[in-house]
């Protein structure tokens, strides 16, 4: 049996690299390997040599024996292999250094660590970052990590310390959010601070705009960070217009809204919770009941009494598409909820139309929309087509991690 040990990192982890966990894959199952693209499917592998665990670093080898790279084994998934490295090298400590310190560099040189205008942004976007299995999500000086896979889990000890070592002054806290998507693979594993904790005051912020983020109770890691720049094109077009937020969740497109100088805006969700932090971060933005309103219904049938009154739509559901087998269906979904929309929008009005489903493509969601629009006799044109920001990266050998589309279109 072979071992490469190294001592590692400052807090003297130990991390042994067995070289006699190894997975060879099928004739040809390695022409997607030899492009970078970093999931081995289930499918692929031909046999497994070792005692390899849930949540191993394996080596991966061709048919014929040839090393593509190292990953995280996951039995029972689909994705069985989650690539970490193409190349010969030790996935140790100064690895994790090395990989968490580029993509916060990214981050930094983009100014969304809070020197300028925002505190908010993704830290590391999983294959974006070249880290299949794990999202991290800064806010304010706050880090929330999800591991998405058991590697990832395991590895938990030395991402906590790339982290800290990367970030040094603008880290104040970590807070591990992985428990309900480890459940779902198996593991049992709870959620909680694993360095420091959040300081007091605490007010994370983008361009401008306060918010209150619930990293303990609300959706994914607590903030839809994805949508900053599609909120702040909106703020650019609200000065004066009277804006409905439909899937508002905490707000965040109200907020930006607002502070464009809307005039009204209604914030509409069907979780009385996500409504709750919605008034809050209005509030704490110096925006009253008068210019700012809660609605609490079900997107659907409150379209159907009509939105005449409204400048400006935003809808920002979440996804329709889970997965491919869903496609079908969740382009009826958008279409429908488009189309109901379009019906009683006035003349000159906007909306802001998005999908974060990666089954639904840009084609796709432009057919869906532009269908919409026939659908509901409305003549329109395209204002803006939106993405997700460059703190949400798409690796070129990856194309599966896009996934925000939007359009901005203007009813005649
Ligand atoms: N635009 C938001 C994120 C939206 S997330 C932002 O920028 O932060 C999707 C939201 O849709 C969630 O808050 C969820 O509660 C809400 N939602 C889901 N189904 C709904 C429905 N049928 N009617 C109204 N809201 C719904």
């Amino acid at each position: 049996m072979l071992f490469k040990v190294k001592r590692l990192g400052q807090e003297g982890i130990f991390v042994a690299m067995t070289e006699d966990k190894v997975i060879f894959l099928k004739p040809k199952k390695e022409v997607s390997i030899l492009r970078r693209h970093p999931w081995v499917f289930s499918g692929a592998i031909r046999t497994m040599e070792g005692s390899i665990q849930s949540g191993d670093l394996v080596a991966v080898h061709a048919n014929k024996g040839r090393r593509l790279g190292f990953g995280h084994y996951s039995p029972g998934a689909s994705i069985a292999v989650r690539m970490l490295t193409f190349v010969d090298e030790v996935i140790d400590q100064a690895w994790w250094n090395t990989k968490i310190g580029s993509a916060v560099r990214m981050r930094r040189e983009l100014g969304l660590l809070g020197e300028d205008s925002n505190s908010i942004c993704r830290l590391i976007h999983a294959e974006g970052d070249g880290l299949s299995g794990l999202i991290v999500d800064y806010y304010g000086g706050v880090v929330v990590v999800q591991t998405h896979s058991v590697g990832m889990r395991k590895s938990l000890e030395m991402i906590k310390i790339a982290l800290d070592y990367a970030l040094g002054k603008n880290l104040f806290g970590i807070y591990n959010k992985s428990a309900k998507i480890l459940r779902k693979l198996g593991v049992e594993s709870e959620d909680g601070w694993i360095h420091g904790a959040a300081p007091e005051p605490w007010v994370p912020h983008e361009y401008g705009a306060k918010f209150e983020i619930d990293i303990l109770l609300g959706q994914k890691t607590g903030f839809f960070v994805d949508q900053r720049e599609n909120r702040y094109l909106l703020g650019k077009h609200s000065k004066g217009k009277k804006v409905l937020n439909v899937f508002s969740y905490t707000g965040g497109f109200s907020i930006t809204a607002l502070l464009g100088g809307a005039s009204k805006v209604d914030s509409l969700d069907s979780s009385s919770r996500a409504l709750e932090l919605a008034h809050s971060n209005a509030e704490i933005n110096g925006f009253d009941d008068s210019v700012h309103g809660c609605i609490e219904a079900d997107a659907m049938e409150y379209l159907k009494s009509g939105v005449a009154d409204y400048d400006i739509v935003v809808l920002d559901p979440p996804a329709f598409a889970k997965s491919v087998s869903a496609r079908h269906k969740a382009v009826q979904g958008y279409k429908r909820i488009n189309a109901r929309a379009m019906e009683s929008m006035k003349p000159g009005s906007l909306l802001f139309t998005f999908s974060c489903s990666q089954a639904v493509d840009d084609r796709l969601f432009t057919h869906t929309i532009i269908s919409a629009a026939i659908q509901a006799q409305r003549e329109v044109q395209i204002l803006h087509r939106l993405h997700q920001p460059p703190d949400h990266p798409v690796s070129a050998f990856h194309p599966e991690g896009s996934y925000l589309k939007g359009l901005v279109i203007r009813l005649n």
